[in-house]
């Protein structure tokens, strides 16, 4: 869908924003929000020409604009979530509840639950059978303030299925207005087809898959699960390395269960950004913090777990560019809720609600090589904004698990509760 509208939002009480074309790192970059009081923005053909006081605003600007009355209340960047597994086929609500009563992960992949059941269902679902989960967790989404959303294949992992992914975010692209970006990841897990030769299904991954991913440019970047018995170090070069050279973008699933030198080896092979990270050692928050690879965190999954959190406050005060994601799919976390991200985050993690805001924003926009397009209010980025139903963002933090977004902008059109049932 085009969002290229043009909007003037007035009556701001509170405009607060991250700065810059890249990823904020550390805590005094992350901490820094420009804070406007009296605040308008103006939005020309989808870009936002002004943002600054309302008293400084050249009135002729707003001509031909359609008005949004924000009420006194906040405006902030939308949201960016940039980690997702949002197209899949059916639910795995039994084997949560097994979950929850301690059965073991052995005893629930034998009654047919985990990745197996989600890989089979959606090999046999059709095109329209992905999209209608995902255009309705997409509406969910842009009512909590999402502007921008990765969306992973990994479902498949086979060339059909994952190809039918993958056009399904091309298709879901037309039907909604959220942004996506798309991400190939046939290197979920080794599929059964390929049992105990998990090098050998990198190799198929590299010959068969990626050069038609390529040719029929249906993803930005390429991500795979490093993990102590899912790949290992040598996979894991092996793909990300010929993928770099076909022109993708690398992400990593890195250090969730065990400290594995993910984060270690996100850093050096120049990953846009590693991801869980609850395992990280010493070593892996250096690596980060001295390049440009975001650290991007997924708290709702460790909770749904009930796993530790990753140690945010230690990334962030070391250096490191911290990124939230919701980590949205059908196993390990069926939520894409920012609401609860924002407690976790700042009542769990302890990250400040100024670091958790840039995380949600500018930082997630680096975490999708986006950060000169979108993630922060400034002259020339997207105008893609939420405005809340309250006066300050750090009602975020303090109305906690509470929906607090009363609009959402994309590109100049605005998106509320009424409108979003009609998309
Ligand atoms: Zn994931």
């Amino acid at each position: 869908m085009e969002n290229r509208a043009n909007l003037y939002v007035y009556n701001i009480g509170q405009l607060a924003t991250p700065i810059g074309n890249s990823a904020r790192k550390g805590a005094e970059a992350m901490g820094n929000l420009r804070i406007i009081e009296g605040a308008a923005v103006v939005i020309h053909e989808g870009k936002i020409v002004f943002v600054g006081p309302q008293k400084e605003l050249d009135e002729a600007l707003t001509k031909g604009c359609r008005k949004l009355d924000a009420k006194g209340n906040a405006v902030l960047p939308g949201f960016v979530d940039s980690h997702t597994h949002l197209v899949f086929a059916s639910y795995r609500e039994d084997e949560f509840q097994w979950r929850l009563r301690g059965d073991s992960y052995m005893s629930i992949m034998e009654r047919g639950g985990g990745i197996a059941k989600t890989m089979n269902s959606t090999r046999k679902a059709s095109e329209e059978e992905l999209l209608l989960p995902a255009l309705q967790h997409l509406k969910a989404m842009l009512a909590m303030g999402v502007t921008t959303a990765e969306a992973k294949s990994g479902y498949g992992m086979e060339l059909n299925t994952e190809l039918r992914q993958l056009r399904t975010t091309q298709r879901l692209k037309e039907l909604q207005p959220v942004r996506l970006f798309s991400t190939f990841m046939a290197a979920h897990d080794t599929p059964p087809e390929y049992k105990g030769r998990s090098m050998d299904f990198i190799q198929h991954i590299i010959k068969d898959m990626l050069p038609r991913v390529k040719s029929e440019n249906l993803a930005e970047a390429c991500d795979i699960f490093t993990e102590k018995g899912v790949f290992n170090h040598e996979e894991t070069r092996a793909l990300l390395t010929a993928a770099k050279e076909m022109g993708f973008k690398l992400k990593m699933h890195a250090d969730e269960i065990v400290a594995f030198g993910g984060a270690e080896l996100a850093a050096e092979l120049g990953c846009i950004s590693a991801d869980h990270l609850l395992m990280i050692s010493d070593q892996g928050i250096k690596n980060l913090a001295e390049k440009n690879t975001v650290a991007t965190l997924l708290p709702c999954t460790a909770f749904s777990l009930k796993a530790n959190y990753a140690p945010a406050r230690k990334m962030i005060d070391q250096g490191c560019a911290v990124a939230l994601a919701s980590d949205l799919n059908p196993g390990s976390c069926f939520s894409a809720s920012i609401p609860l991200l924002y407690a976790l985050a700042t009542i769990y993690m302890g990250m400040t609600a100024e670091e958790t805001l840039t995380a949600l924003t500018l930082n997630g926009a680096a975490a999708l090589d986006r950060a000169s397009q979108i993630g922060s209010l400034e002259v020339g980025k997207a105008g893609d904004l939420v405005v809340l139903g309250y006066p300050s963002y750090k009602f975020l933090s303090y109305h906690f698990g509470m929906n607090l977004v009363a609009s959402t902008v994309i590109g100049g059109v605005e998106y509320n509760n009424q409108t979003i049932l009609t998309l």
